[in-house]
């Protein structure tokens, strides 16, 4: 079997599925960046062209019918807020932020925009055992609601924390992140919401393999303007939305400690140490499931019937 038909096995496929196709894997393969769907789509962001007015933030919350938030988006008192020691981070009811960085011996702060990166070969999908993600060939890494059992497994694998429980409904379990507007727009051929508000051109979409290069002739033909390395390029295996910043990646708080290898590569080496886990972990939260949603029906029919 053809190293390409293992990786695009594995991003249809579940955890065990995936641990044991890259295991068939040549080992002076597996750290080389899977190319993907030669037509998906990405994002470039370029961190020079953004002026932090946070139109994307407002596209995003009324494409993806989001709660109203807080504080309104003309707001910029947002980017003092600091919760836990950390900038703003995405959460259940924004798919997408905006933070200000005020880095030393920098006229201007810099304004860096967050969303799931969409990865080629996404840790979300690999680590959940009930195949509740896909990575569409359009791009996008969605979501099912109506298999998660809420073991939040995917939150912890992410290296890049961006998918968040609906802690509001605990019987419901749903995780909370960007789908690339996969309904609503990739499928249709459109731009994200995000992307299409943006006033500055700081987003740009197109296709990955024409955004790579596209990146790369931005930072040639631009000498000092940006940082040589356009990040998510080969970062985690590599991801569908990338950046070029003209500061060090680290302080616009991009985490540079992300491996270049895809993150399937350190689940597999954990499964190998830890082979149990792929009993137990299913059947452990699939009952918690169970139970949990066995109550919740319970009190609905005790509600519905004192209601009769
Ligand atoms: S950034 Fe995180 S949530 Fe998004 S595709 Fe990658 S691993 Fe999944
Ligand atoms: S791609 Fe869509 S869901 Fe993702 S941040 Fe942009 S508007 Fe929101
Ligand atoms: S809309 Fe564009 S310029 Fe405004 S905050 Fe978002 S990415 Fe930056």
């Amino acid at each position: 079997m053809s190293n390409a038909i293992n990786r695009r096995r594995f991003l249809q496929g579940s955890l065990a599925g995936a641990a044991a196709a890259t295991v068939s894997l040549g080992k002076n393969t597996e750290a080389a960046t899977f190319e993907g769907y030669p037509d998906a789509m990405g994002v470039l962001v370029d961190l020079s062209r953004c002026v932090g007015c946070r139109s994307c933030e407002a596209a995003c919350n009324k494409e993806q019918k989001l709660p109203a938030p807080e504080k309104p988006f003309n707001d910029f008192s947002v980017f003092d807020e600091i919760h836990h020691g950390q900038k703003r981070r995405t959460d259940e009811t924004r798919y997408t932020i905006v933070n200000r960085y005020d880095i030393p011996g920098r006229e201007h702060p810099l304004f860096r925009k967050i969303q799931c990166n969409h990865c080629l070969e996404p840790a979300c999908l690999t680590s959940c055992f009930v195949n509740a993600y896909t990575k569409t060939p359009e791009g996008a890494v969605i979501y099912d609601s109506t298999v998660c059992v809420g073991c939040r497994t995917c939150m912890v694998a992410c290296p890049f924390y961006i998918p968040t429980f609906r802690y509001s409904s605990a019987f419901k379990p749903r995780i909370m992140k960007c789908v690339f507007c996969y309904d609503t727009r990739l499928t249709k051929g459109l731009p994200p919401a995000c992307v299409e508000s943006c006033p500055q051109e700081a987003l740009t979409f197109g296709r990955r393999t024409d955004l790579v290069a596209a990146g790369k002739q931005r930072i040639r033909e631009n000498p000092g303007t940006y940082v040589d390395h356009l990040y998510g390029e080969h970062e985690a295996g590599g991801t569908s939305w990338m950046y070029l910043s003209p500061a060090p990646f680290e302080q616009v708080g991009i985490d540079t400690t992300v491996p270049k290898e895809p993150i399937l590569n350190y689940v597999k080496d954990f499964l190998s140490i830890v082979p149990m886990v792929l009993t137990i972990w299913p059947a452990l939260f699939a009952g918690f499931h169970l139970l949990a949603t066995r109550k919740d029906k319970m009190a609905e029919q005790k509600k519905n019937e004192g209601e009769v």
